[in-house]
């Protein structure tokens, strides 16, 4: 892949690196009738590295489903979270 100077291997590097971060092309995980997510590498101004996470979740149009399906997506994104922290860890050891 031809990237331009001063750009990470995997940055897009186009009008979404800018502000001194490089960001990833997006890789989106689409379920339809159920929601989408964009997962997109990002290194900050400071030189860390982290993957970002955007989604949406189609909510139950009965506000006790919905609050069920979010508390459930906070639960899993707390597990996420914490198993790729996990990984981190490992590998840097
Ligand atoms: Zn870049």
């Amino acid at each position: 892949m031809n990237r331009r100077p001063g750009h990470t291997a995997w940055c897009a590097a186009d009008h979404r690196c800018n502000l001194a971060e490089h960001r990833s092309d997006d890789i989106v995980i689409s379920l339809p009738g159920h929601g989408r997510a964009v997962l997109t590498r990002v290194r900050g101004a400071d030189g860390r590295e982290y993957g970002e996470i955007r989604a949406r979740i189609v909510l139950d149009a009965d506000e006790y489903g919905a609050r069920v399906q979010l508390r459930t997506a906070l639960t899993d994104l707390r597990g996420l979270l914490s198993r790729a922290g996990q990984l981190t860890r490992r590998q840097s050891a």
